[in-house]
């Protein structure tokens, strides 16, 4: 990556940690999970509003560093509007973008989900970065979905 590039990404992520999209609560939310990571303090909750197969509404709320704030913001800023399908399969590109080996390309249409792509060189922050991710996973697998989610309730998740 070039230094530009570098550049690039960190303003995107900094802009997003300055001006978090989506930053609220919903009232009347379908799906509604904690996420925590303990080893950084990230604590974030998830909303989604769905109607049918489709996220008709989505936000977040909570504290956490940089990274965990940026990618929430960008997570509920990709998938208001997108269906469930959608959205498992941006979850499975992002979870490729972090753990896949080899790592794979950084495309175009990742968008500004690309700037977290250099945060797999970083262990500790994969869990900054994946944990809002979990927590939508979690709030379209189950039905009812889980209360909350850890990044250290499993052995080995990332
Ligand atoms: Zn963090």
């Amino acid at each position: 990556m070039n230094g530009d590039l570098r550049e690039l990404y960190q303003e995107i992520i900094l802009d997003h940690n300055r001006r978090p999209r989506h930053l609220h609560a919903i009232a009347d939310a379908s799906r509604r999970v904690a996420a925590d990571n303990p080893l950084c303090g990230d604590q974030l909750q998830l909303y989604l509003k769905l109607e049918a197969d489709r996220i008709v509404d989505i936000s977040f709320e909570g504290s956490g560093c940089a990274i965990s704030i940026a990618s929430a913001s960008m997570l509920t800023e990709r998938l208001k509007g997108k269906t469930v399908q959608e959205a498992a399969a941006l979850f499975e590109t992002v979870h490729d973008l972090f753990t896949r080996q080899p790592p794979p390309d950084v495309t175009e249409d990742l968008g500004e989900l690309g700037a977290l792509a250099g945060v797999r060189r970083y262990p500790m922050r994969v869990k900054c970065a994946t944990l809002s991710w979990h927590a939508l996973k979690a709030a379209l697998s189950d039905e009812p979905p889980p209360a909350a989610v850890t990044t250290e309730s499993e052995r080995g998740r990332s």
